[in-house]
């Protein structure tokens, strides 16, 4: 049966560019082996397996950004890594080749969900929003697939809904088990889903937040999703939206650990492949703009379509994501920031001005290697984080310190590489008005305030 039999003609949105339903051979060809092996030479379309693509933005060669040398780590060599991002001409996914073995990327993950006091609000809201809105209780059953220490889950442990987390970090996971969350420690694709569902643990809500982009083998985790779900269970899916990405010029937000940018419109393509139907939408501030997308079987009548979703695919068809003209201009925007901003800080070299950075976040390094800014021109960023503090940025070895350097040395510029938190960092750090300092943008364009 083809993956995409369960979707009606009739169900098909009409709104949607023609894009002919993938064969059993394209499919086929398309579903990686191993999930953990790397792709290698021959350059195939993450989804639909064409090789027809161009270069939507080159930001040139860039080490992995979760790795914060040490002192004793600057006399040794670095890997870098081509950022080159890549869009299909046939179904327009945006997508990096992946160069290291998700094995190596994901199993000992640094990244902890419950470190960040924002993001735990967002899970709890998101826990009561779900509860409600699809009447689950303590006979339902929730799937969380890369569920981290249990960060979200948690909340419907504490709600009685039974849940399911699965993570392949066993480390990340290990911490779950504290808060009662059970966890698989696996990588999720068709073969663990047949096997929850032979055991009979099919879902009513299955979620996937910011894992989507980190999926080398998109195919097999979107079936295996789909394969999870009861006949009219739910499936939520949160990731960065790629018309924010271009829009607000987050070009920084690209990096080696994802390796696919998402628009509405090839969401629902994709999703649609493998017999699913998105059925609402909702757009977040988290991560510079991203979406929360529900879906459910194509065949489930038990969830009407929004407004929202057809409203969302006019917003993008607007901006011109159904064309491949409409990702060509992202590469000159980029490279017109990157001209902005060296020149500012040579100018202020010139001038004899102090330049330091606040915060190390993984986005600071593909600006910085993109930039080709080094400690000649931010002389050291400092950072809340005990763990990233005495260590170096990757590649650039600009020096991390805590952040009370900033109020020793008096510098006048502060870069806020985080733009993100902007109006947070700009709050805590007032004190640097009293000798005139000044902050600067870097993103979407160079600004000074
Ligand atoms: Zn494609």
């Amino acid at each position: 049966m083809l993956p995409c039999a369960g979707a009606s003609k009739a169900s098909r949105l009409r709104w949607l560019p023609d894009i002919p339903p993938l064969s059993k051979k394209q499919l086929a060809t398309m579903t990686i082996s191993a999930a953990t092996q790397p792709q290698t030479a021959t350059r195939l379309c993450r989804f639909c397996g064409t090789g027809r693509q161009r270069t939507f933005v080159d930001l040139g060669m860039s080490p992995l950004c979760e790795t914060y040398p040490s002192a004793a780590d600057l006399n040794r060599g670095e890997v870098y890594y081509p950022l080159h991002v890549y869009v299909c001409e046939q179904c327009f996914l945006v997508q990096l080749e992946q160069y290291e073995s998700a094995e190596n990327i994901f199993s000992d993950y640094a990244y902890f969900s419950s470190y960040s006091d924002s993001w735990l609000k967002h899970a709890e809201n998101y826990c009561s929003k779900m509860t409600k809105r699809f009447g689950l209780t303590e006979r339902s059953f929730v799937v969380e697939v890369a569920s981290n220490d249990g960060y979200l889950l948690q909340y419907f442990v504490q709600r009685n809904v039974p849940v399911l987390g699965i993570e392949p970090a066993a480390n990340v996971a290990k911490v779950a088990a504290q808060k009662n969350v059970p966890t698989l420690v696996r990588f999720f694709g068709v073969e663990l889903a047949n096997e929850l569902a032979a055991q009979g643990r099919r879902a009513d809500l299955v979620l996937g937040n910011n894992v989507l982009a980190q999926v080398p083998d998109l195919n097999d985790f979107v079936e295996g999703l789909k394969i999870l779900l009861k006949p009219d269970g739910v499936l939520t899916l949160e990731f960065p939206h790629l018309l924010r990405l271009i829009e607000h010029n987050e070009f920084d937000t690209i990096y080696h650990e994802h390796f696919s940018y998402f628009s509405m419109l090839t969401t629902v393509r994709i999703l649609e492949a493998h017999g699913l139907k998105v059925f609402d939408v909702e757009e977040l501030a988290s991560h510079g703009g991203s979406l929360r997308v529900y879906a459910c079987r194509a065949e489930s009548q038990a969830h009407r379509i929004e407004p929202s979703v057809g409203d969302l695919i006019t917003q993008e068809r607007k901006a011109g994501l159904d064309s491949i003209e409409g990702y060509e201009k992202f590469a000159l925007q980029v490279k017109q920031t990157k001209l902005a901003l060296v020149d500012f800080l040579l100018t202020a070299a010139r001038q004899g001005k102090s330049v330091v950075g606040y915060g190390a976040p993984g986005k600071s390094a593909t600006l910085l290697h993109y930039c080709g800014i080094g400690k000649d021109l931010i002389e050291y960023t400092v950072d809340r984080s005990p763990y990233k503090q005495g260590r170096f940025l990757p590649g650039t070895h600009i020096p991390i310190y805590h952040p009370d350097r900033i109020r020793e040395t008096k510098p006048d510029y502060v870069v806020i590489l985080p733009w993100n938190l902007k109006n947070e960092i700009m709050q805590q750090l007032q004190y640097i008005r009293q000798w005139g300092g000044r902050f600067v943008m870097p993103i979407p364009r160079v600004a000074v305030l």
